[in-house]
């Protein structure tokens, strides 16, 4: 035998190696059997696939996929397994958490809605209830995309937090390891290798938390929480809190605050594009989706500048919210992903000074924050409203694009 398909063949074979005391279902006859068809005869469209699978024991357990293995059970992911399912199409949706969309499950604030209009966040093929207002709540988004995962059959492998893809060449595969901790919360974490033909990657640009290092940080005294933790202004009712950063969650936050009996400082080191949710009861989204359909981006961002500055107002440099010099609201958000604010609120609490806005935080001290211009915030409490990141060049072994 050639000695690269003599490699190829044993490094197949390796993956097959029987476990015949936990698994005895499957002797290695038949795991071979079904080897051999699947790399020599796999049909040219996923459609006529069947989901095939098998558990062997090998360094890692082995789940051989037929069909696309899809990484994060957001609303990317359940939607892609959906459309997958009506083209008759099996798919595995691996997720590292216990539940479907963990980021709007467990790592937000309970009075969040969504920013967008309903029909600008609706999955393909179930729009949502006539029922739900135009921004629904989180729990109506959540409950949705529950129905959702349940009408399309999309029942995704739980606490598979994958570590790593890459793509075999020799075997024209992918293998994506992933592990799962127990549910017990012990060390055993056990590895799984799902071996397929196609990977779809949906963990989102969320998946981590972004957690600068602060000079002094660990001098700070009082309790020191990222956003994806915070849930409600409730603990920090008559305390002073820094919020640090001015995204659509550190604003969010603030306003939370305020209505909870808190005093929160803004930490706006950066500049910022601020817009209304809505202009005369259209959404500013909508707004600028149509006037896209016409007209170049940064025109439409002019626009929106020119109508933000109507409607919320030319004061926002004072208030010490600085437009950035260049780059509009789409075009940052396009190139460098930066979200412009859509305002619920927040800007009316900073006019009235029960928001405080402060620059850029220089060092941490036991009471609270020395400021780039040499201020000095009092603090009780800090909040991380520093926004995430993905995780996919971690465990991605790819170059994409
Ligand atoms: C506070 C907040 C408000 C938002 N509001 C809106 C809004 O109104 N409208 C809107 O359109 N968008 C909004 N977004 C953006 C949000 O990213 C999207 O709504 C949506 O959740 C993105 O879907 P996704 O499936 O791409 O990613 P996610 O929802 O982040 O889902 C990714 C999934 O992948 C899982 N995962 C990550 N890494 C791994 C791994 N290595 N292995 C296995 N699983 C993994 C995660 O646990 C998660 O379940 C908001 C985001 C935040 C934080």
């Amino acid at each position: 035998m050639h000695l690269k398909s003599a490699g190829k063949f044993n490094r197949l074979l390796s993956l097959f190696k029987p476990s015949p005391p936990s698994l005895p279902f499957f002797p290695t006859s038949f795991l071979l059997f079904l080897l051999v068809p699947f790399n020599s005869f796999v049909p040219a469209t996923a459609t006529s696939l069947r989901s095939v699978v098998l558990y062997m024991e090998t360094p890692a357990r082995t789940m051989w996929v037929n069909g696309p293995i899809i990484v994060g059970a957001g609303p990317a992911g359940l939607s892609v397994a959906a459309c997958l399912h009506t083209h008759g199409v099996p798919s595995v949706v691996l997720e590292r958490d216990d539940c479907i969309a963990s980021l709007w499950q467990r790592r937000t604030y309970d009075r969040l809605r969504l920013h967008l209009p309903k029909r600008f966040c609706e999955l393909p093929g179930m729009p949502f209830p006539a029922s739900y207002p135009e921004y629904p709540t989180k729990h109506q988004f959540v409950s949705y995309l529950e129905s959702y995962a349940a009408a399309f059959h999309v029942r995704p492998r739980f606490r598979q937090s994958v570590a790593s893809a890459r793509f075999d060449h020799a075997a024209g595969l992918w293998r994506v390891q992933a592990s799962s901790s127990s549910d017990t919360g012990g060390d055993e974490a056990t590895y799984t290798e799902y071996i397929g033909r196609w990977l779809v990657v949906a963990t989102g640009e969320n998946a981590e938390r972004v957690l600068p290092e602060f000079a002094g940080a660990g001098s700070f005294k009082g309790p020191v929480t990222h956003v994806s933790e915070y849930k409600s202004g409730e603990p920090y009712r008559g305390s002073r809190v820094l919020v640090v950063g001015c995204g659509n969650s550190g604003m969010e936050v603030c306003l939370d605050l305020c209505e909870h009996g808190a005093r929160p400082a803004m930490v706006v080191r950066d500049a910022v594009h601020v817009l209304p949710r809505e202009m005369l009861g259209v959404a500013t989204f909508s707004v600028a989706a149509f006037l896209l359909r016409f007209l170049p981006l940064r025109l439409v961002d002019r626009l929106l500048v020119l109508l933000a500055g109507l409607f919320l107002g030319n004061d926002l440099p004072r208030l010490g919210l600085r437009r950035p010099d260049s780059g509009g609201p789409l075009e940052l958000k396009n190139s460098r992903g930066r979200t412009p604010v859509l305002d619920i609120g927040a800007l009316e609490k900073i006019r009235a000074g029960e928001i405080a806005v402060v620059p850029g935080v220089k060092r941490f001290v036991a009471g609270g924050a020395e400021m780039v211009d040499g201020s000095f915030v009092a603090a009780d409490a800090v909040v991380l409203a520093t926004g995430y990141h993905s995780n996919v060049p971690q465990w991605l072994k790819v170059r994409i694009g």
